[in-house]
């Protein structure tokens, strides 16, 4: 069966005001895979997920989804074609409960009618979320927070989820429960990419990684094709 391409960045730039961030940036995701991103801090990881959602427009270059040009779309209609962002530091609503943040995430038309099966099947992937479902989110434990955040990335029902750092700060037997439940989705037949700074946990999940330094792409393959030292010298600039 032909392999098709959900996602296609390409020679893509960014800038902050006169700071550029992304320098011809390309990169392809096919349907169903898992692609990781990785690179030191300050290396444009974020800046890219970030472009992809339309929270910053691309100076330079173009992003396509399903083979559709988003380049130009605000973040709301990035939902509405299919990609969700789990964001850096979670950003979960403190003041509201679980449930609530939640729903909160099935706001595009497209999602809204489907809010009860979606929380239904997000309670059943993370049971604590169900456990919790009426407590306020400031309440929960790093871990939680974080399965909030990606729960209620899904409640818009996307075919992309683009997450940033999600291990961030959490136990490994945290980290290895979240991961597993994301390999879960993906076996479902979501497309998945991560950004994160560990390097081996992403390269064992992926089945493509792309590694950025500065701003560029300085290194991409199938992990089994990349040795863990030409992935370190990469990624340190060495
Ligand atoms: P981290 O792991 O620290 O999040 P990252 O790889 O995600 O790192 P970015 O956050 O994308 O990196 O940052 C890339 C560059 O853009 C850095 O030099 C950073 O200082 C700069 N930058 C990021 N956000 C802004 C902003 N809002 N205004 C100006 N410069 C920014």
């Amino acid at each position: 069966m032909a392999e098709v391409l959900a996602l296609r960045v390409f020679d893509l730039d960014a800038h902050y005001k006169d700071f550029q961030a992304l320098w011809a940036v390309s990169l392809d995701v096919k349907k169903g895979e898992v692609v990781s991103i990785i690179g030191a801090n300050g290396s444009g990881k974020s800046t890219l997920l970030n472009t992809i959602s339309g929270l910053l427009t691309p100076t330079r270059g173009t992003i396509e989804f399903f083979g559709q040009e988003i380049g130009d779309l605000v973040p709301h209609k990035t939902v509405a074609e299919g990609i969700s962002l789990v964001p850096e530091g979670r950003r979960v609503f403190t003041r509201l409960t679980v449930n609530e943040n939640l729903v909160m995430g099935s706001y595009v038309p497209r999602s809204r009618p489907n809010k009860n099966k979606s929380l239904k099947d997000i309670h059943e992937l993370f049971p604590v979320l169900k456990a919790r479902q009426n407590q306020m989110a400031d309440t929960l434990s790093g871990g939680e927070q974080q399965m909030l955040a990606i729960g209620r990335a899904l409640m818009s029902e996307p075919k992309l989820i683009l997450c940033d750092e999600i291990s961030l700060g959490l136990a490994p037997m945290i980290i290895k429960d979240i991961y597993k439940r994301l390999m879960q989705i993906n076996a479902e037949g979501l497309t998945i990419v991560l950004v994160e700074q560990d390097i081996r946990r992403s390269l064992k999940a992926a089945n493509h990684a792309y590694v950025m330094l500065e701003g560029k792409v300085v290194l991409e393959g199938e992990p089994s094709s990349l040795t863990e030292d030409e992935v370190k010298k990469a990624y340190f600039g060495l």
